[in-house]
């Protein structure tokens, strides 16, 4: 089973076609088919955010125990953007929550596993303000899905499978992907800092919680008290919190207050300094806003 990274490009097995939600495809899987858990057997998963929010709960870890017993680290793209795939067991392609009956968080299984036989590719057009979504058929010989006699739309397959909450509420988190790979060298390679923030924001989220309660975020951000309390409760508004403190600090955009006092005082000496360095580069404004970042933790 291959799961695809937002704007990866169709390759074999894949079927070359590009579906709209309203077009029609053959496909079902069950317990009785032949192939069963073939497709879990030599698995290429990568997770998002709200994947790891589900199965952490399933498997009754926390998102640190998550990311080191469950996954294993890979790079997004050329910048280095942090990513995690699904573990396979040991010594094996096999996925490490496949079980003889079957999948063993089939619940919440993650959204690439719903997905399947479909994919989903994300791409922006040149000035577009919005990515675009299609779908294609990922067709594996060991899956005889394909030879089952029930048509349905990508849309109602969607909804059958779960996957439609699941996109929602990563949306936003694609975009931040689709728009940093599109910006170039307008936002520039990313800093260390702001990789941390992203692994944070995206995989770890009772990490992210710790950091939006400590002290050092309170005195930089301004949050209403009631909002930070949801925050503290609700871990998928966190999340689009999350996402909309990384678009903050990795592209500018100014959603969440700042204090008036303490951070602006600190980004006056921050711009002070980068001024002083007769910039104007990327990296050096990816270096301030490091310098921002890493005194929400004092
Ligand atoms: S999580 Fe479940 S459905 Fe997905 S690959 Fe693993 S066993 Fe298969
Ligand atoms: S039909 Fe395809 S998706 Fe379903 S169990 Fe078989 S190989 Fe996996």
């Amino acid at each position: 089973m291959n799961s695809k990274l937002p704007d990866s490009a169709p390759r074999s097995p894949i079927i070359p076609v590009q579906l709209r939600l309203d077009d029609k495809f053959r496909f079902r899987c069950h317990k009785g088919i032949a192939c069963f858990n073939k497709c879990c057997e030599n698995i290429d998963i990568m997770l998002t955010p709200y994947d790891i929010v589900r199965l952490k709960h399933r498997l009754g870890v926390t998102s640190r125990e998550f990311i080191d017993l469950y996954t294993v680290d890979f790079q997004m793209d050329g910048h280095g953007t942090p990513g995690l795939k699904l573990r396979t067991k040991e010594n094996s392609t096999a996925c490490i929550n496949l079980t003889p009956e079957g999948c063993g968080v089939y619940e919440d299984r993650p959204a690439a596993c719903r997905y399947y036989a479909l994919g989903l590719v994300s791409m922006r057009k040149k000035d577009a303000p919005r990515d675009e979504d299609s779908y294609f058929i990922v067709r594996e010989e060991h899956c005889l899905g394909h030879l089952e006699p029930v048509v349905q739309t990508v849309c109602d397959y969607r909804k059958e499978q779960g996957v439609d909450l699941y996109d929602e509420i990563n949306h936003e988190w694609r975009q931040i992907i689709l728009k940093k790979r599109s910006s170039g060298p307008t936002v520039g390679r990313p800093s260390e800092r702001s990789f941390e923030l992203f692994f944070l924001a995206s995989y770890d989220p009772d990490g992210f919680r710790e950091f939006v309660a400590s002290p050092g975020f309170g005195e930089v951000f301004d949050l209403d008290p009631s909002f930070k309390q949801g925050l503290m409760a609700d871990e998928v508004q966190l999340l689009r919190f999350g996402f909309r403190l990384l678009r903050q600090v990795l592209f500018g955009e100014k959603s969440i207050p700042l204090k008036p006092g303490a951070a602006q005082m600190r980004i006056a000496r921050y711009q002070q300094r980068m001024a002083q360095l007769s910039t104007g580069r990327a990296e050096d404004l990816a270096d301030a806003q490091d310098k921002i970042y890493e005194t929400l933790g004092d």
